[in-house]
């Protein structure tokens, strides 16, 4: 459970740390971490997000791919300090990056079409959850959720645990995902789809499948990063 006059509380008796570089800071990210975030700048694919030449709704990287979701957003690069920011969070606990750095930035990169009955997160099996205390994406999804105000539905699960994604390539990857989840109940309209990082979109894409099969109309994904 989350407390948050506990992190005030904390506060008060322990000097903030910067999420990404460790130095004091007054904030969840020092200054020179916030100005070195790898935004996604200028165009980008409409569908999957990938920066593009000129804007446009198809690229290259995803034309020839079958997506479950209409599209996929991330304001940021999965480098740098992006990346760093999500092993705080995932790795070490940190959890006010979701709500102070993740959620603003997510949520600035839907650019105003904030209109959705509910924000689901990607779910993590319950082996994974055991390990590591708490689902880093269902935190992200209820700070989404929050800044929006919009409801938060945690109402999809995985059903079957999967494989670490990293050294798989794209069709392991959506072996790997298949039926790996389900919705413990209908679910209907327009969904958010929150998770950390978009890599090559199978397992988004797979949660999608899943919440349109429960009656979803359209599923959009958001996540804090995104690999280019
Ligand atoms: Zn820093
Ligand atoms: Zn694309």
């Amino acid at each position: 459970m989350h407390e948050p006059y506990l992190d005030a509380l904390a506060d008060l008796f322990y000097p903030r740390r910067c999420a990404a570089c460790d130095r004091r800071s007054s904030d969840v990210l020092c200054r020179i971490c916030f100005d070195a975030l790898p935004r996604i700048e200028g165009p980008r694919c409409e569908r999957c997000g990938l920066p593009t030449a000129f804007e446009t709704y198809v690229c290259d990287a995803c034309a020839n791919v079958d997506f479950g979701f209409e599209t996929a957003k991330a304001p940021l690069k999965y480098e740098g300090t992006g990346k760093e920011v999500v092993h705080a969070l995932k790795y070490r606990g940190y959890r006010t990056v979701a709500e102070r750095v993740m959620a603003p930035l997510m949520v600035g990169v839907l650019d105003g079409e904030i209109h959705f009955d509910a924000v689901v997160p990607v779910p993590l099996h319950r082996s994974r959850m055991r390990r590591r205390g708490f689902n880093q994406a269902a935190l992200m999804a209820g700070a989404v959720a929050n800044e929006i105000n919009t409801p938060l539905s945690d109402r999809m699960e995985a059903v079957r645990k999967t494989r670490d994604q990293v050294e798989l390539t794209a069709q392991e990857r959506k072996t790997n995902v298949s039926g790996a989840f389900r919705s413990r109940e209908p679910v209907h309209g327009r969904i958010l789809l929150v998770d950390d990082v978009f890599t090559t979109g199978a397992t988004t894409s797979e949660c999608a499948e899943t919440l349109l099969h429960a009656g979803a109309s359209e599923v959009h994904a958001l996540t804090f990063c995104r690999t280019v």
